[in-house]
């Protein structure tokens, strides 16, 4: 300010002063005076024209360019360059906090749109994109209730009650493939609107898998145990004598075996399920497991046909499994069984163990049994799917064991085959990994490579 009281007395007494020494002493005064109202509306002029510079950069918006060097002016400019650079930064901060802020609600699993106070789409997220078949050129600002037209959700919007979700079919939805799509709305703001949707086709279907379970199981036991009651009616009612007892005490004692089997097969499906994944350096003979089959085979075809069943073990010695014991056994011989049970009593029935040259192992069933329609091949290894139930039934079956084989396969990185064509047999085959496959040192081979079950 100091600098502005200066120059302007400046630009006044020095003209005149000037003035003072070449002018005539009889016209110093006025001339004097003259020179200092000039040099006061030079000064004028010159600081009007800065004012008028700063003034002309503001209104353009870019006052961040200005120099007009010292004096009032020059402090205003500076000032204002201060402040829009201070403008500037944190404009950009809110923006880059604003992106992450987008970002992260991209980065959400579940969809979000944001609705204007009418009901216009302003923003959305991917996931939302893809549950409802928005585009976001051609959907932005458009009304959400005209591009969402499911009934239900109508409903759910037109009663303004957003305490709970809505149900909807998603945009993928097929009767074939269904998805279910979960959209709960939340007003914030000034009648605006936060749509948060989740796609529950998997807890549906869980859901719904858990109920079949239930029913499945209740069936299972059901029928066991109404024959079991009515033998107990008949007995506790009827005066039997020994031999009808003795008839009677066998049956039930079988419909009791089959409940049996039925709770420790599904121990051993929730077992498979909670227990940790089988170790990598626990290592199991083949040729072990293979003996332990074969005698197991013997047992079972001697109770269900009364006669050893022609079983071949063609089994390559020597070699080890990384994994559980008693689920690796567990899987094959339910194959075994399943082969024997299914398979009539002339016809033969073959085991594998073959290593492959990438180091990877098929253990393989291969029956000439009744074989199975290609139908029903993808549903076998579903809990309780049985293609011949009455066989099932009478050998002993739980509709299980292809879940369990199956649990155990994915447990030990290997995959169970499926292969069958009806009157022409089966195979059925686990393709171990390689890395859950090695060799054993020589003296410890056997020479068990064909065993019998006959
Ligand atoms: P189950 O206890 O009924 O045998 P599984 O899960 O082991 O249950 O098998 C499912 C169904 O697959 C069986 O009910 C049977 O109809 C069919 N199946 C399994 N193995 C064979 C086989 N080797 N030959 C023919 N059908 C088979």
């Amino acid at each position: 300010m100091l600098w502005r009281i200066v120059s302007f007395v400046l630009f006044q007494v020095l003209p005149a002063a000037a003035a003072w020494n070449v002018v005539a002493p009889s016209i110093r005064g006025p001339v004097c005076l003259a020179v200092a109202l000039v040099g006061c509306y030079v000064w004028l002029f010159i600081d009007a024209t800065r004012g008028a510079r700063l003034l002309e950069w503001v209104r353009a918006g870019n006052a961040a360019d200005i120099d007009l060097g010292r004096g009032l002016w020059g402090e205003v400019s500076e000032r204002i360059r201060k402040l829009v650079r201070q403008r500037d930064r944190a404009v950009l901060e809110s923006a880059g906090r604003l992106q992450d802020f987008l970002a992260a609600l991209q980065a959400s699993p579940n969809g979000v749109v944001l609705l204007s106070a009418d009901s216009r789409i302003e923003w959305f997220n991917q996931t939302a994109a893809g549950h409802f078949g928005f585009d976001a050129r051609r959907d932005m600002l458009q009304h959400f209730g005209n591009l969402v037209r499911d009934p239900g959700f109508a409903a759910y919007y037109a009663s303004r009650d957003f305490r709970q979700d809505v149900v909807m079919p998603g945009r993928e939805h097929s009767l074939s493939k269904p998805v279910k799509i979960s959209v709960h709305m939340h007003p914030y703001g000034e009648g605006r609107m936060l749509l948060l949707s989740r796609d529950i086709t998997v807890v549906e279907q869980a859901e719904a898998m858990r109920r079949d379970f239930v029913a499945n199981v209740s069936h299972e036991i059901r029928t066991p145990l109404t024959v079991l009651s009515g033998f107990v009616e008949t007995l506790q009612s009827l005066p039997l004598d020994e031999t009808e007892q003795g008839r009677y005490l066998a049956l039930m004692a079988s419909q009791a075996q089959r409940m049996q089997t039925l709770v420790s097969d599904l121990l051993t499906l929730s077992r498979l399920e909670g227990s940790p994944l089988p170790p990598l350096h626990e290592w199991v003979s083949v040729s072990a497991l293979m003996a332990q089959c074969v005698q197991d085979a013997h047992a079972l075809s001697s109770v269900l046909w009364t006669q050893g069943q022609d079983v071949q073990f063609h089994i390559a010695a020597g070699h080890e499994i990384a994994g559980s014991p008693s689920e690796l056994h567990s899987a094959m011989f339910n194959l075994i069984g399943n082969a024997i049970r299914y398979t009539p009593l002339d016809k033969r029935i073959d085991v594998y163990w073959e290593v492959l040259a990438d180091g990877s192992a098929v253990f393989s069933v291969k029956d000439q049994g009744l074989g199975i329609a290609p139908e029903h091949l993808p549903r076998l290894t579903e809990r309780f799917y049985r293609v011949d139930r009455s066989r099932s039934r009478e050998t002993g079956g739980t509709g299980l064991g292809l879940a369990i084989v199956k649990h155990v396969a994915q447990r030990h990185g290997a995959e169970l085959g499926i292969e069958s064509q009806p009157g022409n047999g089966s195979r059925f085959s686990i393709v171990f990994p390689a890395v859950r496959v090695r060799a054993i040192a020589d003296q410890e081979m056997t020479a068990t490579s064909t065993a019998s079950a006959a």
